[in-house]
């Protein structure tokens, strides 16, 4: 731990702050989506200002499969690797029983039945890890339900380590039968309305909000939102008792991922002052999906997206043969719901040419939509921060909106500020109006030259974790 100075203020804490960063999924190891991203780069932007982070996550057969030389060792009954890059440590908790599996979560019918032993095992690891290692943290930073018991395993080991509880997506809960209480190693006095009961189940977000030192989430729209009934699924009331103690802080881009400067995924590097070979990168899109010649000629609107309900993927199927009609094309590159998969695949076999659809998950095709595509779409219901607008204003691909959350903090609407907008943004999470959006993007883009101009712009936006990270180290210095 640092020094304190009686000076006054966040700014009297000298010497780094030890963080201990914990997440189910970390990019390059593990993904299926943002808090991938995020945990595998905030880390590293505090690195950088002054924090020692490690950071520590499962050891999925993924992260087997990396082959990297790895040092394993033992903190009382639990069994870790550890593996260092850069200035981070990565700590992998290991239990093949629990993690050697094809998925993080889930299989496509349904989630892994045991996830509640899956994930109290791996936030007991880490409590035992913060206990009882060389590695002291001074703060351990939680990350959705799956981490949500760390605050309570070190209540009861009765150990006073600061937590803060990042919640990525309050839809995803960690909702459990009410037995699985007796396997998870918890005292039946937790069992209460005050504690991690929730209607009558185990709630593992509910001990993450109710027992860590603060809360926060990923854009300050969310933030709103999730104290209200019609965002906090159910969890608004148990936020607002905690008011005072939660944060919203805006989630960064990690730009050395994504950049299409750098990006060893496409075709052509470009950026602001090259932005005509982004034309190479439509090109090379296009003929890698097959799509025909002739989608050159047309705006191309694409959508990278886990197929779940949140994120309005009903609406895009819904309006898909009149976007067709304004003249667009579209590629969809998703995986998940198997509803939405099949919605997806069956709107592309009716509309061959048109709308090309890859039910898999692709990070270089991925990379190849961001640069390729003229429009980028997310119609979601709900977004807590969002980052493929992010990586689309750096791609130089116009995004086109719903007002909800982090994209409607992040992107103004080019029709009420036409020299600081930086999108298309609709209100309601409607067909129609989502049409309405997708048609002024459409107008937009006939004006070559301003249409340039706007993608000129909207490139040279900051997204970068520069401020973030400070306000995350500024906060984790509140409470100390
Ligand atoms: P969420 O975390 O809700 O899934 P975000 O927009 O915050 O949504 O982050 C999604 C991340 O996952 C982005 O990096 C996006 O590119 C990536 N992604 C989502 N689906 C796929 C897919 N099928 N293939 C490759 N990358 C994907």
């Amino acid at each position: 731990m640092g020094v304190f100075q009686p000076r006054g203020g966040f700014d009297w804490f000298i010497g780094k702050v030890n963080i201990l960063f914990a997440s189910t999924e970390v990019t390059p190891f593990a993904k299926t989506g943002g808090l991938a991203d995020v945990s595998g780069s905030l880390p590293k932007a505090l690195s950088g200002i002054s924090c020692q982070v490690k950071v520590i996550m499962p050891f999925y057969k993924s992260v087997k499969a990396m082959g990297m030389r790895l040092t394993p060792f033992s903190v009382g009954e639990f069994n870790f690797l550890k593996y260092k890059e850069g200035d981070i440590e990565y700590i992998f908790v290991s239990n093949d029983g629990y993690y050697e599996r094809d998925n993080l979560y889930s299989e496509p019918h349904g989630d892994y039945p045991d996830n509640y032993l899956r994930f109290s095992y791996f936030s007991r690891s880490i409590a035992s890890y913060a206990t009882g290692s060389d590695f002291k943290p001074d703060v351990i930073n939680c990350n959705d339900w799956q981490t949500g018991l760390v605050p309570l395993y070190l209540k009861i080991k009765n150990k006073n380590i600061k937590t803060l509880f990042t919640i990525h997506n309050i839809g995803y809960q960690g909702l459990f039968k009410k037995d699985a209480f007796d396997e998870i190693g918890i005292p039946r006095k937790f069992y209460t309305v005050d504690g991690i009961e929730y209607y009558g189940k185990v709630s593992f977000l509910k001990a993450g909000i109710v027992y860590s030192s603060a809360i926060s989430t990923v854009s300050k729209g969310y933030k709103r939102e999730i104290m209200t009934p019609e965002f906090g699924c159910g969890m608004d009331g148990i936020l607002r008792t905690r008011g005072s103690d939660v944060y919203g802080i805006l989630n960064g881009v990690d730009y050395s991922e994504w950049d299409p400067e750098k990006d060893k995924h496409i075709a052509e590097s470009y950026n602001s002052d090259r932005i005509e070979k982004k034309a190479e990168c439509k090109k090379d899109l296009v003929k890698s999906v097959n799509m025909p010649a002739e989608t050159l000629k047309r705006p191309l609107i694409g959508v990278i997206s886990r197929l779940a309900e949140q994120k309005g993927i009903d609406l895009i199927v819904e309006a898909a043969e009149e976007i067709i009609k304004l003249g667009a094309s579209i590629i969809i590159l998703g995986t998940g719901d198997e509803k939405y998969n099949s919605l997806c695949s069956g709107i592309a076999s009716q509309h061959p040419g048109y709308i090309s659809s890859h039910i898999t998950f692709d990070n270089a095709l991925a990379h190849k939509i961001e640069a390729g595509c003229d429009m980028f779409i997310m119609p979601s219901r709900y977004e807590p921060c969002g980052l493929n607008q992010l990586y689309s204003l750096k791609y130089g691909t116009l995004p086109i909106v719903r007002a909800t959350g982090g994209l409607d903090d992040t992107i103004v609407d080019l029709s009420s500020d036409k020299d600081g907008g930086n999108g298309i943004k609709f209100r309601n999470a409607t067909k129609n109006d989502m049409l309405d959006a997708v048609s002024r993007a459409i107008e937009l883009y006939k004006d070559k030259s301003e249409w340039q101009k706007i993608l000129k712009r909207i490139m040279k936006q900051d997204f970068s974790w520069k401020t973030s990270a400070f306000q995350y180290k500024k906060l984790y210095e509140s409470l100390l």
